[in-house]
């Protein structure tokens, strides 16, 4: 069983470069702007798969995150990017999340009938950061929308289905949890392709070229050894990586 791929532009946002770089040891001060991505997976049994959905307001990113411009024109909607593929928002049957930050977890509401599936630690740890009060970047949140983790909690509760550890969703699609990483309850996403494995890394490895060939881990994660491990179990596993915010997998995320 092989799938097809399609990347959904969500968005782009501003974000400062040490971000991907490990305790951002990097004299690189710019800024770049960077892909919001999703993921369709449109022939999956039961109907289509959207992996990770955009975030629902750029104007309420920048004001509770504060890392610079993010825009969403109307043509990188969650409804006008599926159309380009044929598929409307009340089709999709699955959505996937690798992690709940505004970016990734923003526009569950917008899929009217897909049942949402998520790791039980990442609802929980998402529920009750665990950063300081007062970062400058990344506020008190850490880069979880409280308006978002709220909706889930209620009144999207019903289709929320939580998944604890490494499951195979269907054949050739499988969830494995990377704990503590990117986020606490981070997973990754391998879909069978006709180039061989694809994993959807979500936030796990923000630049292919750093993180994966040089072997740099992004700046922000819970546990180097577990980031480490993540990266490199990826790397095993995969013949394309798939991170949400290189503007490489736009290309490269077109498979079948
Ligand atoms: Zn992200």
């Amino acid at each position: 069983m092989t799938y097809r791929i399609r990347p959904l532009l969500l968005g782009e946002a501003e974000v400062p470069n040490i971000l991907d770089v490990f305790w951002s040891l990097s004299t690189d001060r710019e800024r770049s702007s960077v892909p919001i991505l999703g993921f369709l997976i449109p022939d999956a049994a039961d109907g289509p798969i959207v992996i990770d959905c955009g975030m629902c307001d750029p104007k309420r990113a920048m004001e509770i995150h504060r890392l610079g411009p993010h825009t969403c024109s109307a043509d990188q909607t969650l409804a006008a990017q599926l159309a380009q593929h044929g598929v409307e928002p009340a089709e999709v049957k699955t959505l996937i999340l690798t992690h709940l930050h505004y970016d990734h977890a923003g526009g569950c509401a917008q899929l009217p009938n897909a049942r949402i599936l998520v790791q039980r630690s990442e609802l929980m740890a998402a529920a009750a950061p665990m950063g300081p009060a007062a970062l400058a970047i990344g506020g008190k949140s850490l880069f979880y929308d409280r308006a978002d983790i709220a909706e889930l909690v209620d009144p999207l509760w019903e289709r929320v289905e939580l998944i604890e550890g490494d499951i195979a969703l269907y054949p050739g699609l499988q969830c494995v949890l990377y704990p503590n990483t990117h986020t606490p309850g981070h997973q990754c996403i391998y879909v069978q392709t006709e180039i061989g494995t694809a994993a959807i890394v979500g936030d796990i490895a923000r630049k292919v070229d750093l993180n994966i060939e040089q072997a740099i881990p992004p700046g922000i994660y819970y546990d180097l050894e577990s980031m480490r491990r993540a990266l490199a179990d990826i790397a095993r596993r995969s013949d394309r990586i798939l991170p949400t915010h290189d503007w490489n997998t736009l290309s490269a995320a077109t498979i079948g």
